[in-house]
């Protein structure tokens, strides 16, 4: 009998020794191509990382299903079609999601951040073989569509229209903050406390290192893409900047880049190169960074102060300005 219990015991051991080392956390990662950008998932895990990666990466493409205005039958396709016919689109319960903060922030903004600037992005083409500076008449002629007001959102019946014929939306500057922190939350219900995601230089830091330190996050210097304007550290934070060196074209002497001053319906001018918001919400970070880069620093603050954001401003001198609490190891 003692013999039996011994050898139970020892198999009971053995067991969950085998168990414990199988499930011992080590790194996983991924890298994915979509968005029309490059993604990279890094998570701290144990023998389900690779299955959690492979949820993340079916959420990322579910939502750009969704979002993406290269997709046919996409929601912000749909809503595209209609524009002007009268017809409220029905729409998932995320796109409706990331529409009202566009359009929260869209009036925050006092109009810098629209995302019914799509019109005028096309018109723009600024990542097009042969770009060109469109004439002021053709400029002046689209400006007039673009109106965020006209975004009309019935949340209670899920469905979305767009006043007036001609009107388009795109969710360049939002839908990457938006799918950012549906990656985080996915992470934090499968218990992950320590991982990195980076969507085309949006970075998210999910809790802490493996070893318990703070993430640290290099911001980019808009001046040569192998140098850091300095490094950051943090946890359970998302980084996302917008600069005027990711897309754009050089004429006569005049960069015209990628994010456009719906009031002038040129890409916007003024001493900044990039701006990086740091906050905790990834969609409101991505929205406010376009909005920030277009507005200057002393119109973003209040708007900074209001999501509870922190900012580092980048000019053409590579001289970086804070708004907030914010430490740049240089
Ligand atoms: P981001 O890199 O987040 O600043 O987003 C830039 C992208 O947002 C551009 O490539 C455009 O597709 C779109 N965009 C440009 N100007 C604006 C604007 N004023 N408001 C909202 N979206 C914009
Ligand atoms: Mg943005």
């Amino acid at each position: 009998m003692k013999k039996t219990l011994a050898a139970a015991v020892i198999l009971t051991i053995a067991v969950a020794a085998v168990c414990a080392f199988s499930n011992r956390e080590r790194t996983y990662s991924a890298d994915i191509f979509a968005l029309d950008t490059y993604i990279s998932l890094q998570i701290r895990a144990g023998k389900n990382g690779g299955d959690i990666l492979d949820e993340c990466e079916n959420r990322i493409k579910e939502l750009e299903r969704l979002f993406s205005h290269t997709i046919d039958e996409s929601d912000i396709s749909k809503i595209n079609r209609h524009a002007g016919d009268g017809t409220f689109v029905p729409v998932s319960r995320e796109t409706i999601e990331v529409l009202t903060l566009s359009k929260e922030i869209y009036t925050e903004s006092d109009g810098a951040f629209d995302i019914t600037v799509a019109p005028l992005v096309n018109l723009w083409n600024v990542t097009a073989e042969n770009p060109r500076v469109p004439s002021d008449g053709e400029i002046q002629n689209i400006k007039a569509l673009i109106c965020g007001d006209d975004i009309i959102i019935d949340s209670a019946a899920n469905s979305v229209r767009l006043r007036k014929s001609g009107q388009q939306i795109s969710l360049g500057a939002s839908a990457k903050g938006y799918i950012t922190d549906e990656l985080i939350r996915l992470l934090k219900e499968r218990r992950i406390t320590s991982a990195i995601l980076n969507l085309g230089g949006n970075t998210a830091a999910v809790g802490t290192k493996p070893d318990g330190s703070l993430w640290r996050v290099g911001v980019q210097s808009p001046d040569d893409s192998a140098e850091l304007l300095g490094v950051l550290s943090v946890s359970d934070k998302c980084v996302i900047t917008s600069g005027d060196y990711e897309r754009y074209f050089m004429q006569n002497g005049t960069r015209y880049h990628h994010i456009i001053d719906p009031k002038t319906g040129y890409p916007s001018q003024n001493s900044l190169r990039s701006v990086t918001v740091i906050g905790t919400n990834g969609a409101v970070a991505d929205c406010l960074s376009t909005a920030c880069f277009i507005l200057g620093k002393d119109k973003s603050v209040p708007l900074l102060e209001k999501y509870g954001c922190c900012a580092i401003f980048c000019d053409s001198d590579m001289n970086t300005e804070y708004v907030g609490d914010v430490v740049l190891e240089k």
